[in-house]
């Protein structure tokens, strides 16, 4: 045990020396850029690829085993209720913030020259259509596209039914158990690779964006930067501090390794192990950190919808065009759904930005105005992205644990 929390402690630290030395390396690169991006960049887009096929079996199998340890489908909806409620609650406190800093901010953001901008947004669906999508008309595709919000769906049924069928599906139990294991020690294989990879990540950014970042565009990336802090020291200081039941010193402390690997993955999924031993460390039930936690990494993205707020009111301003309250209201629904039918994976948010901004009219070509440093807000995006997943884990363990205490007083007393 004590020869594993070394070995812990000393890959958050590998993380964190490749994560400078990738930097220290990207500027050094700022001249030979294609360099970076033809050798260095492969070798990171090789760990990506890792991350995205170990995605879906990660979240079925950790869904599908933390429901079933629940082994109550009451207190499958108890957690269930209370994690989508904090889910959604936070993502739209992370909006209003998000546009609040925007709306700060509108006065330093540059007149940029829009005419010649042109960015081919991926197309985006309805509303109505976003929602029916979410649910599965095949059982094959879900899993080989990694639509992940289907593949939530499936995890959910089959995880109820293991329940409901009782002691027939014991071999069922084994079997989703025993994979759940084998894919998280696959995971903690490529997780091994982190160092490696968030270099190779890294280093290519830094060498192609780190002169524009000093550029015009800095004044968003800083406005998304102070609102991610807001939200991160606020809300969830706040949240855990009187729901969670520990100091926000204690729990940023232990989340600090995930934090470091989502900035510099830019993918909460990749995160996932890194940020169930944390949560754990914190005090959180595995039970609750397994249904919690994959189900955050794919659905609450508080760090995305933050960046979606800035930048709907950053293009705005670019184009001249006044947001009326109606489509301030507009961002923050549709921010809302866009944020949780982001992927875990870097870059998804800047393709949901497109829904946002088409839901009020603003020109779809103003993403091009944000692409090329998309990569730096996506590193802050995700480490606030997890760290509300985390929030919600220490969150929900408590809750749990008061109403099973006070269950067994009551059953004292009688
Ligand atoms: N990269 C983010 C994440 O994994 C998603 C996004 O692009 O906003 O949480």
């Amino acid at each position: 045990m004590e020869e594993k929390k070394k070995f812990k402690l000393s890959l958050a630290t590998q993380i964190f020396i490749a994560l400078v030395l990738g930097i220290g390396a990207g500027l050094l690169l700022q001249n030979y850029a294609d360099i970076a991006q033809g050798y260095i960049k492969p070798i990171g887009t090789i760990f990506l690829n890792l991350l995205k096929f170990i995605v879906v079996p990660i979240v079925l199998f950790s869904i599908m085993s933390g429901i079933i340890s629940m082994r109550d489908i009451k207190k499958v909806g108890s957690i269930g209720a209370k994690t989508v409620i904090y889910y959604l609650f936070t993502t739209a406190f992370a909006i209003v913030i998000g546009l609040a800093g925007g709306l700060i901010f509108k006065g330093f953001f540059p007149t940029i020259e829009t005419s010649e901008l042109n960015y081919q947004a991926a197309e985006t669906n309805p509303i109505m259509d976003t929602i029916v999508n979410i649910f599965p008309s095949n059982f094959i595709a879900p899993l080989s596209n990694a639509t992940m919000l289907q593949v939530i769906v499936m995890a959910l049924f089959i995880g109820f039914a293991v329940i409901l069928v009782g002691d027939k599906a014991a071999p069922a139990v084994k079997g989703i158990n025993s994979f759940n294991d084998i894919f998280m020690k696959v995971m903690e294989m490529i997780l091994k690779l982190s160092p490696v990879g968030v270099f190779c990540l890294i280093c290519p950014v830094i060498a192609v964006n780190g002169a524009a970042v000093l550029g015009s565009l800095a004044m968003v990336l800083l406005a998304a930067y102070i609102c991610y802090f807001v939200h991160m020291i606020v809300v969830y200081s706040i949240a855990v501090k009187t729901i969670g039941g520990i100091s926000p010193l204690t729990f940023f402390k232990n989340q600090l390794p995930a934090m470091i690997f989502a900035f510099s993955s830019s993918s909460s999924v990749g995160t996932l192990p890194i940020n169930m031993k944390g949560c754990e460390k914190m005090g959180a039930d595995k039970d609750v950190t397994s249904f919690v936690l994959p189900l955050g990494a794919t659905i609450n993205m508080d760090g995305t919808a933050i960046y979606q707020g800035v930048c709907a009111i950053f293009i705005a301003a670019c184009y001249g065009i006044e947001l009326t309250p109606a489509q301030i209201i507009t961002i923050v629904l549709t921010a809302t759904l866009a944020s949780i039918g982001t992927a875990g994976v870097p870059g998804a948010g800047m393709v949901m930005l497109a829904m946002v901004l088409s839901s009020v009219g603003l020109p779809l070509d103003g993403i091009a105005l944000v692409a090329g440093v998309d990569r730096i807000f996506d590193m802050g995006r995700t480490v606030v992205n997890i760290t509300g997943d985390a929030s919600c884990a220490v969150i929900v363990s408590n809750l749990e644990r008061k109403k099973a205490a006070r269950k067994a007083a009551k059953k004292n007393a009688s």
